[in-house]
């Protein structure tokens, strides 16, 4: 890596609303510069691109109205969470899904927080075009990687992951380089937007600091590259969670 690494917070962000264009808005901030890694929580992405959708509006079919029952949450908004599937991984006692767009997460992401009462805010419909539209609209040769705030099989605490990126590639393939004894490693495929995202979550913070973008200077990055989201067919996790 280069030395210094440094993050920086984009201070000053006002409440996003749908239209908003926030590349500009992000710019007028903090200059981006080249090989920037800017970070952006999915949360604004979802508010700029009109995500934000009222509760009352869904009608419940059977299966949410059963589901709902199941785990004791309102049926409209296991409805809104199905709408946003692709495939119900757990319906009990929470519901973890696919979403459209191949992320598995509990309720297809949808927040309840930082919204507004009576409101909920989807995930962006796809979150690799939204990193390319604000990439572009920030017009230099920058990364973008949207973050979304998300809880961990087998482990506790939630982290931020990579939803979506651009103008970065998602692994660093260590295959056929060294270790420091020499022996060339086999396997290693890093998932870099990964890592740098639990940083720039960290740094957002999830409550009120009113911080959704976090740039990263100084990375060394592949520009391209690599798939986050496991195929189906290779997922052995959720083969054996649907023998159950
Ligand atoms: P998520 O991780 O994408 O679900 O987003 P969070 O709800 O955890 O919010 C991440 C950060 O963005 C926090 O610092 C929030 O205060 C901030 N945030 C959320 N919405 C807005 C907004 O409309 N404007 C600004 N300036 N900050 C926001
Ligand atoms: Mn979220
Ligand atoms: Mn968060």
């Amino acid at each position: 890596m280069r030395d210094p690494v440094s993050f920086h917070l984009v201070r000053g962000l006002p409440s996003i609303r749908e239209g908003d264009d926030l590349a500009s808005m992000i710019r007028e901030r903090l200059p981006i510069r080249d090989g920037d890694v800017v970070c952006i929580a999915s949360t604004v992405l979802s508010k700029a691109e009109g995500r934000s959708r009222i509760l009352e509006d869904y009608a419940p079919s059977a299966m949410a109205a059963s589901i709902a029952e199941g785990i004791g949450k309102d049926p409209r908004f296991v409805e809104a969470v199905l709408e946003e599937s692709r495939e119900v991984l757990i319906d009990s006692p929470f519901l973890l899904v696919a979403t459209n767009f191949g992320h598995v997460g509990v309720n297809a992401g949808i927040d309840r927080s930082n919204v507004g009462e009576g409101k909920i805010l989807l995930l962006p419909e796809d979150p690799m075009a939204s990193a390319d539209r604000i990439r572009t609209g920030l017009d230099r040769d920058a990364a973008v990687i949207v973050t979304d705030t998300c809880g961990r099989a087998f482990r506790c605490g939630v982290t931020g992951v990579a939803i979506g990126w651009s103008g970065i590639g998602a692994l660093r393939d260590w295959r056929g380089e060294r270790d420091l004894e020499g022996r060339v490693l086999e396997i290693t495929l890093e998932a870099i937007v990964d890592e740098i995202a639990g940083m720039a979550n960290f740094l957002m913070g999830e409550g009120g600091d009113g911080t959704p973008v976090v740039v990263v200077r100084g990375l060394e990055y592949p520009r391209s590259g690599g798939r986050i989201f496991r195929p189906r067919e290779l997922d052995v996790i959720r083969d054996r969670l649907q023998e159950e």
